[in-house]
């Protein structure tokens, strides 16, 4: 095997999909720490409660106690070069959540086993869908009173429309859980309470039908035993190729707080989870073991660190092979760059990079030329795509408080909307400037922004928009005739792209039929 070949099949990158609560900060932090990243549990929440405080904008973030920023933490595991990309934990997602799962190969899928499948995970699987995303289950906070295992698989099932194969499967639950079987390994590991900080010698008993079970958690054992073949008979055997698939999901259980199953559900996870897949671009597919470096970047962030007070574009390696210093190619403004200081995010701590291959995130210095969706390669003009824009359901007009500073508003929204951060609208009969979001949240952080970067004030109305749907038509004419009629509902988006802005549902559905000839995208890939 060549070396790039041997890298990308070391190389495991996911997002963990979860709901608020479920235990996604926890499960983060213990997978850390089995990745020789962390020496005791806890620093992933000092992350959420204080290190950045100096910024305003994660003083928001702080005063919420969520995470609305994304990070990306390498660690090593098994053999394997793990990239785990967070997502903004609250239930105010934002694109930026969408965009990250679009940089994955792999999710995994917490669930918090008292509450089952609720709404943000079912939000986020749908995304997952778009891609075929293969998942991997784990349900949480076996250390409580939690649901009918097998009920909750069959509401994972149905609900999320997944076939469920339990790997592991609980025994006990609450102040009675007694440890986890592992049906692949015909093996039990008996749970300890109270060492969820470190990583724990677990004792195993092997086969099911060893007595030392029966001594070691008494009646449960003749329970589980009963409950297995009712399992087995009920749920799906464990398939690789349906799992790559997207249709089927390995399931663990176990308790992240108590750090207790965790390494199963890791063990599994890395023998299954695929390498760097291929990527679709405009032109052709690329395979991650071309020669030639590419990469495209999904996200956008600025004063990730008070220290650093700049922007950091987050570029995914899809082919080829990343060397500090090296020269790529920027294809949207056909211009080569010399990379010489780009980032990697180890367990959350910036260093630069001497190289970075396939399934890397790699972290590129931005002052302002770099947009999301950008795609770097060695000379080759491609664009990958599926890295949407969604068409806003949220709409707020800008009135600065200050008529002076204009100039910085118009600067600061425009990055901010490069950035992904909001969409910004220019109707083009006036000068108004109105922003658009997916979620709520996007809105404070951009006032927020706007304030600390530019200095700008400004007092955000309600608007009549409904929602944004992007134009498209080859038909010169036609688009001509179709600007002049619906001139007071047209819009230039941040980037350029005229943008029809719907005053109704209405309104959206009877201007769709007057122009048959004329799309109305509600999303827009860069
Ligand atoms: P996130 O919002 O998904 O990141 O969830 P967190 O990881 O912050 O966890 C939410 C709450 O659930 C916290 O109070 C955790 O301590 C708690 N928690 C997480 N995992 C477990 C678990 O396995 N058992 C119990 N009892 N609590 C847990």
């Amino acid at each position: 095997m060549t070396h790039l070949a041997d890298e990308i099949a070391k190389r495991r990158t996911f997002a963990i999909i979860s709901h608020p609560d479920a235990g996604k900060t926890t499960i983060t932090e213990k997978l850390l720490l089995f990745g020789g990243a962390l020496q005791m549990a806890g620093t992933v929440k000092a992350r959420k409660s204080g290190r950045h405080a100096a910024s305003d904008w994660m003083e928001m973030e702080k005063e919420r106690g969520i995470s609305i920023t994304t990070s990306v933490m390498q660690f090593p595991y098994g053999g394997r070069t793990v990239n785990l990309l967070d997502t903004p934990g609250h239930e105010d997602f934002s694109e930026d959540t969408y965009r990250t799962l679009t940089a994955v190969d792999a999710a995994l899928m917490v669930i918090d086993g008292s509450k089952g499948v609720e709404p943000r995970t079912i939000k986020l699987m749908e995304v997952c869908r778009l891609r075929t995303t293969p998942i991997v289950s784990f349900i949480n906070k076996l250390d409580r009173d939690i649901r009918d295992p097998i009920e909750l698989l069959d509401e994972i099932e149905a609900i999320l429309n997944i076939k469920c194969a339990p790997v592991t499967w609980p025994i006990g639950m609450g102040k009675q859980f007694k440890g986890i079987y592992h049906l692949h390994q015909d093996r039990t590991y008996l749970y300890q309470s109270g060492q969820g900080h470190t990583i724990q010698a677990v004792r195993t008993i092997d086969g099911l039908d060893n007595p030392a079970l029966d001594e070691a958690v008494g009646s449960l054992a003749q329970e589980l035993r009963e409950q297995l073949e009712l399992v087995l008979g009920a749920s799906h055997e464990f398939d690789l190729e349906a799992f790559r698939a997207g249709e089927l999901t390995p399931v663990f259980c176990g308790t992240a707080l108590g750090n207790f199953g965790v390494r199963e559900m890791l063990d599994g996870f890395v023998e299954w989870a695929p390498s760097p897949q291929p990527r679709e671009t405009t032109s052709r597919t690329i395979a991650p073991a071309e020669e030639t470096f590419s990469g495209f970047v999904f996200k956008i962030q600025a004063n990730m660190d008070p220290n650093h007070r700049d922007r950091i574009a987050f570029l995914r390696v899809c082919s080829g092979h990343y060397e500090r210093g090296m020269k790529i190619h920027h294809v949207r403004i056909g211009k080569d760059v010399t990379i010489a200081n780009a980032l990697t995010f180890l367990a959350g701590d910036r260093t630069h990079t001497e190289e970075a291959w396939p399934g890397d995130i790699i972290g590129l210095h931005n002052h302002g030329t770099i947009q999301i969706g950008d795609t770097f390669t060695q000379g080759e003009s491609l664009q990958f795509t599926g890295i949407p824009n969604f068409a806003p359901e949220l709409f707020r007009l800008v009135r600065l408080r200050d008529p002076l500073k204009s100039k910085q508003l118009q600067k600061g929204l425009q990055q901010l909307s490069e950035e992904g951060a909001t969409q910004l609208f220019m109707p083009l009969n006036s000068n108004d400037l109105i922003l658009g979001a997916v979620g709520i949240l996007q809105f404070d952080v951009v006032a927020s922004r706007l304030k600390s970067e530019y200095k700008v004030e400004a007092v955000y109305q309600n608007v009549e928009v409904h929602t944004a749907r992007w134009i498209r038509c080859t038909d010169a004419k036609m688009l001509e005739d179709f600007r002049k009629k619906a001139y007071n509902n047209l819009a230039m988006d941040g980037a350029g792209n005229l943008t029809y802005l719907a005053p109704t549902r209405v309104n959206l559905s009877l201007t769709e039929e007057r122009w048959p000839g004329i799309e109305f995208l509600a999303t827009r890939e860069h």
